[in-house]
């Protein structure tokens, strides 16, 4: 059986699957239920299961007859804290959780790739190895997988974010960096709180913070070369207790970090630092600065991306295929792109006209599952044998 035809006859397992996961979202670490069910799932087609890789991650292994590379395909298990609104009949059933970002059809695509796989171990030389990562959304599963060893022995990495801004049948990809490193940080501006009237016995953190946000902005547009792409943001300011006539003694302004130079990265966070802490010195406050360091850049391979793109023309006429341009978004499926060479894409899962073309994380967000899926499958699938080789 051709693999198209083994994914057609898998689909409505698949269906199946996805809108199930979508009843029951789980949030970043607490995929109990989700792992379980792919656990289930991945052992009764006769593959090697590990579980409560950190914690709620779980790795399946599927060797082919013959001797040869070892691929990894990764997917994401975890939703997010969202309270659903679509009204689909497979809505979540948990209130304030929901898939809005599309992880419940990546954990089934990477489950029914494996499904596909059994009947052609005589087909495959080497090792296709199924990672199944919890909380990327808070960008914290993918680095302690790899530290339990996921990464052993593992020639190249594959996998895919399903994209409800694409059109259903579209499949994008770029070569080099296509998502930007996302970093956070929280700034706590310190001075002198005092009677809003009599503002010279105080030291005052709302000027200052105020001050401290408009240098920071200099850092992009007067610092950084304009063609290298960066996004420094300031998301929450927090001061004061509501009172009018209370200066407080701190201030706090959380924001984030968006680059795709490592080089740019490290100098925009150093950058940030002093300038925070120069500004607050200057004014008679101080400031203390902590970071979240995140993802870093998601790197496609060149030569790989090359491929895969033959790959898709045999799936998809060609102006269907796209070279996505680069997204300030970040993915930590770059972890495992900054250890070994992979690609990846994104598949298109939007439908305008039935309203399914909503941003990921919107509580209305959701996708033409029924179009987006099988392909979706067919085409990890054919990207994961043609890494073997
Ligand atoms: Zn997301
Ligand atoms: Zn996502």
């Amino acid at each position: 059986m051709s693999l198209k035809d083994s994914v057609a006859q898998l689909t409505p397992s698949l269906l199946e699957m996805r809108r199930d996961f979508h009843r029951h979202p789980e949030l970043a670490f607490q995929e109990f239920r989700t792992s379980a069910k792919l656990a289930e799932f991945l052992q009764s087609l006769g593959l090697e299961v590990t579980t409560g890789i950190a914690q709620t991650g779980l790795v399946a292994r599927l060797k082919g007859h013959k001797l040869g590379k070892t691929v990894l395909v990764r997917a994401d298990i975890d939703a997010l804290p969202i309270h659903e609104a679509t009204g689909a009949e497979y809505a979540s059933q948990t209130p304030g959780v929901m898939h809005a970002c599309g992880h419940d059809g990546h954990a089934a695509i990477a489950a029914h790739v494996a499904a596909a796989f059994v009947g052609m171990r005589d087909q495959i030389e080497g090792e296709v190895r199924f990672v199944f990562q919890p909380a990327e959304e808070i960008v914290s599963g993918a680095r302690p997988m790899v530290e339990a060893g996921v990464l052993e022995g593992v020639d190249a990495v594959v996998g895919l974010h399903l994209n409800s801004q694409l059109p259903a049948g579209m499949v994008g990809v770029r070569p080099g960096p296509s998502m930007a490193a996302a970093d956070a940080f929280t700034l706590t501006v310190r001075g002198r709180g005092t009677h809003a009237a009599m503002p010279h016995m105080g030291v005052d953190t709302v000027v200052i913070a105020s001050h401290i946000i408009l240098a920071l902005q200099t850092l992009v547009s007067r610092e950084t070369d304009p063609v290298n792409t960066s996004v420094i943001t300031i998301a929450t300011l927090t001061a004061g207790d509501g009172a009018h006539n209370i200066i407080p003694e701190t201030a706090e302004l959380k924001g984030t970090l968006r680059t795709f130079d490592p080089v740019l990265r490290e100098r925009l966070i150093r950058r940030i630092e002093e300038l925070s802490k120069g500004v607050a010195s200057a004014m008679g406050g101080s400031v203390e600065i902590a970071w979240l360091r995140g993802s870093p850049v998601v790197v496609n391979d060149a030569a790989m991306t090359e491929r895969f793109r033959a790959i898709a023309r045999s799936v998809v006429a060609e102006d269907k295929l796209l070279e996505t341009p680069p997204v300030m978004g970040g993915d930590d499926m770059a972890e495992f792109l900054l250890r070994r060479p992979g690609v990846y894409f994104w598949v298109g899962a939007g439908d305008p006209a039935s309203g399914k073309d909503k941003p990921h994380h919107h509580p209305g967000f959701d996708i033409d599952d029924e179009k987006a899926l099988p392909l979706a499958t067919e085409l990890l699938a054919k990207a994961a044998l043609e890494f073997l080789h």
